[in-house]
């Protein structure tokens, strides 16, 4: 992720990470108390653009205020910040982490002193290209009203940790999470779509994240006249769709092989979700002619 030459923002300064320190007795590190996001951008015909930048940054934002955690900085400070950040590392093609982290305190109430970092770097699509073959997990996502289940809390990531590693020790890619009702709800790190006559359906949001790459997915829908509906639904129906997808910002649009033992029977090339990811390459790219194409 880092080299000699790289360069972070850390506390109010650019620096290398080497030179860089922060407490061992912070919160973050202790009771997973920081919130974070994972931005991607891409090299454009007219530059360098940070895709829906400030959808992510309003979403740090609130992360941080459920949490307590204090954090002034406006949205377009830290699109200014990323940009200077790309600049000083020579990127364009990259993927960026933002984190708030929470001071030194050993107590459970929120720290009242909180530090930003902001890394970037090149990173391939977080679950490469290839088809996935995918496993229930026997965790399930947490009870949404055990913590702000659309915040990235950096401890809430301890779930995605577990199902991952369970799902890649059984031999498998990717791991499938229910939610605690047992409706279908997300992978560890990517929403998930499945296609069934020609209609796509995907979990609604209750006891997920609400991606911003699951919302760029139903707004070009939306344009393009692919039926999409959002609803509850189980495994069940999920074993009998033609084709299955995940979205997210590190993961883009990537598709299923199979889940558990059960193959997806629609070749991927004929599906929509192998349709809707060459349309989100345009979007990132801006070659689209749409409402979202303007957007930060
Ligand atoms: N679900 C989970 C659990 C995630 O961590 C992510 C990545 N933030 C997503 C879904 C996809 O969200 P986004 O499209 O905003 O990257």
């Amino acid at each position: 992720y880092s080299n000699d030459q790289t360069i972070i923002y850390h506390n109010g300064e650019f620096l290398n990470p080497k030179t860089a320190s922060s407490s061992l007795y912070s919160q973050s590190l202790h009771y997973g108390n920081g919130v974070f996001e994972g931005i991607r951008s891409y090299k454009t015909a007219e530059g360098t653009k940070i895709f829906r930048a400030e959808a992510h940054y309003e979403r740090l934002k609130y992360g941080a205020k459920v949490m307590g955690i204090p954090f002034d900085y406006t949205v377009a400070d830290l699109v200014a910040l990323t940009y200077e950040l790309l600049e000083k590392n020579n990127l364009q093609d990259a993927y960026i982490r933002p984190l708030i982290t929470t001071g030194a305190n050993m107590g459970l109430y929120t720290s009242k002193e909180s530090f930003l970092t902001m890394q970037c770097w090149e990173w391939g699509k977080l679950m490469g290209d290839r088809l996935l073959r995918v496993k229930t997990s026997s965790f399930e996502r947490p009870n949404p009203k055990s913590c702000f289940v659309e915040a990235k809390v950096t401890g809430h990531y301890v779930n995605s940790v577990l199902s991952t590693n369970e799902a890649k020790d059984a031999g498998y890619d990717e791991a499938l999470l229910l939610d605690m009702h047992g409706y279908v709800a997300e992978c560890s790190g990517a929403n998930i779509f499945m296609e069934k006559d020609g209609k796509l359906y995907t979990p609604k949001k209750g006891s997920i994240m609400a991606g911003i790459t699951r919302e760029t997915i139903l707004e070009i829908c939306e344009e393009e006249g692919i039926p999409v509906e959002e609803k509850h639904f189980k495994l069940e129906e999920l074993k009998q769709a033609d084709s299955s997808f995940f979205t997210g910002t590190a993961a883009e649009v990537v598709g299923l092989k199979s889940l558990d033992d059960y193959e997806f029977p629609l070749s991927w090339t004929d599906s929509l979700g192998y349709k809707l990811m060459q349309l989100y390459q345009q979007e990132v790219l801006g070659q689209r002619k749409s409402k979202l194409a303007n957007a930060l």
